[in-house]
């Protein structure tokens, strides 16, 4: 029954902050609280410094941690993202590309408009037909204006931020709103107790720190979970393939470019491209497989790619980074009185963004199930493992739907991505449903679903993918059908006209912060 008090935390970057201030907000509120936070982290250990795409979830965490969404924008380099753009995917042809948006198709609780857009022949994509914010994107414009409230939205949005500066900001709103005891040093070492329990960690120049429940986010290291109690590496690089990043900032040509409200995602011929807009630059990767590309193939494919935008003069001087990537996730992230956020737990490739978003659920899941003694953590940790189970799973073969339902086979890497034997059977078994019914809510049934319903239809319809159902829809369904059509083309142009250009509301918030009266939309 040993109560769990003493919580340590290694590792400082976005997933150590966001735990810290999560936990520290939702159990240091009361003054007689009793938990306490400790916070190691390395001086001589970068973070991973990447990182810029966020899910609409972040907007709520940083309102529980208390940050304010202007002070955020502002000391972030912050922009909104309303979803993604792939180009290329489908063909590889000129004018190839789809939108996975934010905002979920017209009526979908209600509604699903899937059949109903297939009947009436497709005339514009599914996206355009079923959701306003695919213009909105097109036409560069925000998902909110200057007087909508902090946090909310006219459209769904989340974020593109500049990953370093965005760990620097949580660790200072931590530092200066919580009590979190915060160590600069090395953990060099890892101590058991004698239940194969972590009972501390040494440091280099702090000696031994005691502590009842570790959470290890040491990154791809994985110091505690991976290093010390050996939890093995899941390693999924015969479904997901690539394992190479190149990552480069760069300018806008100039202070009045367009700042681009989605994640460009550019199909290449074995990896992707993607292009994210920041205030005041973009961050740009080539992810790749290097099995199908050298490493100067890859390097020259994004130089070509940003020498359609960016001077020659300053491409001779951008700085490229390179950042491994293995694909895959530890069998357990939680293991005796030790649990794994962030990269130390494992990571995919970032074509939907999905890394952040679990650290805010598994910081949300802590904030909720903080085990009140050992005994509980047990039952806690077995519940928390078949949730993450369940999630790498889910997310694999999201990402991997991507690559299936390509019709390009203009290289070894878009051929393998279709061959039957890295196609995950869950994903195999679902696309053979879909080919008789419309993917549905009743697809998806866990709670906390990261890509539900909404996000699997647009990536069918996107990537042209049809079913052949064997019911008709009734008279009153199909009007009811079309008045949700006729509804989003008007909620189109009324946004088309009252939102405003996303680089000029960001330039607003810069100058004054939102207004924070009432939404006029
Ligand atoms: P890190 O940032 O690596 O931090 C590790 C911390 O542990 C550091 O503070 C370090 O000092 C500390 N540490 C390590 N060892 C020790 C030790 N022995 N003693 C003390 N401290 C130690 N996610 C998204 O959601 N969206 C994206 O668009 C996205 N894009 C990505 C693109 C790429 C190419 C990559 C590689 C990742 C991307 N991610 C993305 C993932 C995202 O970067 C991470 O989820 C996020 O940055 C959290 O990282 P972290 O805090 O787990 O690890």
């Amino acid at each position: 029954m040993q109560p769990i008090k003493n919580i340590v935390i290694v590792g400082g970057g976005t997933a150590g902050w966001l735990i810290a201030g999560r936990l520290a907000a939702q159990h240091q509120a009361h003054p007689n609280a009793l938990i306490t936070i400790t916070l190691i982290e390395s001086a001589l250990i970068k973070t991973v410094g990447v990182g810029e795409g966020t899910w609409p979830s972040m907007r709520s965490t940083l309102k529980s941690i208390g940050i304010s969404e202007a002070e955020f924008i502002k000391e972030c380099d912050a922009s909104f993202k309303q979803g993604s753009k792939f180009n290329g995917w489908v063909t590889g042809e000129e004018n190839d590309s789809y939108y996975h948006p934010f905002v979920a198709p017209q009526d979908f609780g209600n509604t699903n408009l899937l059949p109903h857009w297939q009947a009436i022949g497709q005339s514009s994509s599914f996206s355009n037909a079923v959701c306003f914010q695919e213009q909105l994107c097109e036409h560069d414009l925000a998902p909110k204006q200057i007087n909508t409230p902090e946090y909310a939205g006219v459209a769904n949005y989340g974020y593109h931020l500049d990953a370093g500066k965005f760990a620097a900001l949580l660790q200072r709103h931590c530092q200066h709103k919580f009590a979190i005891n915060h160590i600069i040093d090395e953990v060099t070492a890892v101590n058991e107790a004698d239940n194969g329990d972590i009972a501390s960690v040494t440091t280099t120049s702090n000696g031994i720190i005691n502590g009842d429940l570790f959470i290890d986010c040491t990154g791809f290291a994985s110091v505690l979970l991976g290093q010390h109690l050996q939890v093995p590496f899941i390693n999924k690089n015969d479904t997901l393939f690539v394992d190479s990043a190149l990552t480069v900032q760069v300018p806008y040509h100039d202070a009045t470019s367009p700042i681009s409200a989605v994640t460009q995602s550019t199909a290449m011929t074995a990896g992707w491209i993607w292009d994210i807009g920041l205030q005041s630059r973009r961050g740009v990767g080539h992810v790749y497989s290097s099995k199908h590309s050298s490493d100067d193939e890859a390097q020259q494919q994004l130089l070509n790619y940003l020498a359609k935008s960016v001077e020659n003069s300053v491409l001779k001087q951008v700085e490229i980074k390179k950042i491994a990537i293995n694909a895959g996730y530890r069998a357990r992230s939680w293991e005796k009185n030790c649990v794994a956020v962030g990269l130390s737990a494992g990571f995919l490739e970032p074509l939907e963004a999905s890394s952040l978003i679990q650290v805010e659920l598994a910081a949300d899941w802590l904030c909720h199930q903080l085990p009140a003694t050992r005994s509980a953590m047990d039952i806690i940790a077995k519940r928390f493992n078949q949730v993450c189970d369940h999630r790498w799973a889910a997310i694999i073969d999201f990402l991997k739907l991507h690559y299936v339902l390509s019709k390009r086979v203009d290289s070894q890497f878009w051929r393998d991505n279709k061959r039957a034997e890295t196609i995950p059977q869950s994903l195999q078994e679902s696309l053979q449903l879909w080919q008789h019914h419309y993917p549905w809510h009743h697809d998806f049934t866990h709670s906390d679903e990261i890509f539900g319903s909404a996000s699997y239809q647009y990536i069918l319809a996107g990537m042209g993918f049809m079913t052949q159902a064997n019911y008709l829809s009734t008279e009153s369904e199909n009007i009811h059908a079309m008045k949700q059509f006729t509804q989003n083309q008007a909620l189109t142009t009324k946004y088309l006209t009252h939102l405003p250009k996303h680089r000029t509301l960001l330039e607003q918030i810069s100058l004054q912060g939102f207004l924070n009266t009432t939404d006029n939309l």
